[in-house]
């Protein structure tokens, strides 16, 4: 595969792409308007930037690339759930869902090639972990989502719990986050974006201090630490009671709450002494439960719960004053539904290949 040379435009905010044009003479208003091609318009050709002059267009192609992920292949759930593989510049690929009407629209970003955590329940994590995304590729899958479902006017969502662990790759996702922010762009606001993380306590405590701050879902998924030590690994190095300490202390803004994702297994996780225990730790936080029954899947060596006790999980949680969700499954039927992605090139290895790398071996 051919290796571009050129700097990419898309892996730019706005101050470095002013500067870089100012250091090519021209002045700052035109960055502005090249940044809304980019990331509002998701155009891809220099040549189409309409109120641009000519020369500039023409310079701008010599010095620089614009790099968009590419659509390798759209998957549309009989739920309306799309599913796009992406492939990016250097050949690698990625895999990015549009999740309708949760109740708003949602685009689920991926923020690395795999992902490096490996819990126990998630097929990505079988894939171990390639390279990070940049910015500009975490930015860009959703102008490609905008584009391709003809949302580019559209309000919508977006929560990076696709492939990767986001404070894994830290420095990446907060400017591919600030550049979706940025009001010459997409212009979202920080309210609807929602970052997940299994808590690398660290980036954690930094995400803290941050000025743009999404909202906060920690994916818990378990009540002990000798549980999830092995259903979630990194809690090995931070653990359960270091993670809801670091909550405790997380700057929360009024109004809004941390939410506790919390896959259900059945028969590991899911007895009334789990819903209980949840009950205890999670006081004094300003929290929420999203209760995820198992997406199960070949090489995942977990069953879902059945609807009694995943409603029996939640009553006990609500009867106790927690606020709890049960997360509707999503595009099931075309492998997009959480904990579910895994790029091709994985899922089309040889039998053997694919087993060793679904068991982790
Ligand atoms: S659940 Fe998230 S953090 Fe864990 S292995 Fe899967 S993608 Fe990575």
């Amino acid at each position: 595969m051919a290796t571009e040379i050129r700097p990419d435009i898309a892996e730019l905010e706005l101050p470095e792409l002013e500067q870089a044009l100012a250091d090519l003479g021209h002045p700052r208003f035109h960055a502005r308007q090249v940044y809304q091609w980019v990331h509002k318009r998701g155009v891809t050709d220099f040549a189409l930037m309409s109120d641009l002059g000519r020369d500039l267009r023409a310079q701008l192609a010599s010095q620089f690339a614009i790099l968009t992920p590419r659509v390798e292949r759209k998957e549309r759930s009989s739920d309306g759930t799309t599913k796009l593989l992406l492939r990016m510049a250097d050949g690698k690929l990625i895999e990015s869902v549009y999740i309708p009407d949760t109740p708003a629209q949602t685009f689920c970003i991926s923020t690395q090639v795999g992902c490096a955590m490996r819990c126990a329940f998630c097929l990505t994590g079988k894939m171990g972990i390639e390279r990070n995304l940049t910015a500009g590729e975490i930015a860009g899958q959703v102008r490609v989502l905008a584009r391709e479902l003809g949302m580019l006017d559209a309000r919508f969502n977006i929560v990076l719990m696709g492939m990767g662990e986001p404070l894994h790759n830290y420095e990446a996702t907060m400017k591919a986050l600030r550049m979706l922010a940025d009001e010459h762009g997409v212009g979202l606001s920080p309210r609807r974006m929602t970052l997940s993380t299994v808590g690398v306590l660290p980036a954690l405590e930094r995400l803290a201090t941050e000025p743009l701050m999404p909202n906060l879902a920690i994916s818990l998924h378990s009540t002990t630490e000798d549980q999830r030590d092995m259903l979630v690994p990194i809690n090995r190095k931070y653990g359960l009671k270091e993670l809801l300490d670091a909550c405790r202390r997380f700057p929360i803004k009024r109004r809004e709450r941390i939410t506790f994702e919390y896959v259900l297994l059945q028969d590991v996780n899911d007895t009334p002494e789990d819903a209980r225990r949840l009950v205890r730790l999670l006081h004094g936080i300003r929290g929420k439960v999203n209760l995820l029954p198992l997406n199960e899947a070949a090489g995942i060596p977990f069953e879902r719960p059945s609807d009694d006790r995943v409603n029996r999980f939640a009553r006990i949680l609500s009867e106790h004053g927690v606020t709890v969700s049960v997360r509707k499954s999503r595009g099931r039927d075309i492998r997009a539904a959480c904990g579910q992605l895994i790029t091709e090139s994985s899922r089309t290895a040889a039998p053997g290949k694919r087993l060793a790398m679904l068991m982790g071996t």
